[in-house]
C-alpha cells in the first residue's frame, strides 16, 4: 500500500482539509481506490461519508479510462487510529460493482452519507442529492427542470444546478445522469471533465445524447 501523502496531491488533500474538517461523528479517514476513470477518493468520519470524488488532477486532457482497471484499495490515510470506517467500506463495495456492472448497484443499498454534509450545505441541497441519488436510477438520465420538479419544487432549476456542482460524492449521488433539457451533456466538474461525464453514461448504456 502508498504512503496516503504520495498518492493525494495537495490539491486534493487541502481540498479535503477545508470540506467538513470539524464532524461530531468523530475523525474522517480517507481512502484512494484504483478504478477505470483513475483513482478516487473517499473521505468518511464513522457514521457516514463525506465525500467522494476522482483525484483532482484528471481534466479532460489527460482522461485515460481503462476499462480493465479493478478497484482496488491503494491507499489509506490512517490503518488504524482506533475507528472503524464501515460507510467507507461499503462505498469501495458500492464502486466495485459499479464499475463491474453499473445495473446491479440497483440491488447495492447506498452506504450512508454523514449528516454533517447537510448542516454545510443547507437541507434543499441534501434533498436535491438524496432525491437524485434514491429515484434517478442507473441508465437514466434527467434534466434540471424535471430533477428540480422531483424534488417537488419545480421552479428551482437553478438551486438543483448549484446542488450539482457542490455534489460532494460523485457517482453515488449521480449529477452524471443530470443533462439539460434539449438532451445535450452539460457541463461535468465546471466543464473541465466533460469525458468522464460520458464515459459514465456510455459505461450504463446511454449514448443517444447530443455531444457538446
Ligand atoms: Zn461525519
Amino acid at each position: 500500500m502508498e504512503k496516503y501523502n504520495k498518492l493525494v496531491s495537495n490539491k486534493t488533500r487541502d481540498r479535503l482539509k477545508s470540506k467538513f474538517k470539524v464532524c461530531r461523528n468523530g475523525p474522517t479517514n480517507s481512502y484512494t481506490v484504483s478504478s477505470p476513470i483513475g483513482n478516487i477518493v473517499i473521505t468518511s468520519c464513522p457514521k457516514g461519508l463525506h465525500t467522494v470524488g476522482q483525484a483532482d488532477d484528471v481534466t479532460d486532457e489527460n482522461f485515460h479510462p481503462e476499462s480493465n482497471i479493478t478497484v482496488k484499495l491503494i491507499g489509506q490515510q490512517w490503518s488504524d487510529n482506533g475507528y472503524t470506517y464501515k460507510p467507507a467500506l461499503l462505498c469501495i463495495d458500492w464502486i466495485k460493482v459499479y464499475f463491474i456492472n453499473p445495473k446491479e448497484t440497483l440491488k447495492t443499498s447506498l452506504p450512508p452519507f454523514c449528516s454533517c454534509i447537510s448542516s454545510v450545505s443547507g437541507s434543499y441541497r441534501e434533498k436535491v442529492w438524496k432525491t437524485l441519488a434514491e429515484q434517478v436510477p442507473v441508465g437514466s438520465t434527467i434534466s434540471y427542470g424535471e430533477l428540480a420538479k422531483l424534488t417537488g419544487n419545480p421552479h428551482a432549476s437553478q438551486a438543483v444546478g448549484s446542488a450539482m456542482r457542490n455534489n460532494p460524492i460523485q457517482l453515488l449521488v449521480p449529477c452524471h445522469r443530470v443533462v439539460r433539457s434539449n438532451g445535450s451533456l452539460g457541463l461535468y466538474s465546471n466543464g473541465t471533465r466533460n469525458k468522464v461525464k460520458e464515459w459514465l453514461l456510455m459505461h450504463e448504456g446511454i449514448s443517444d445524447f447530443k455531444k457538446m
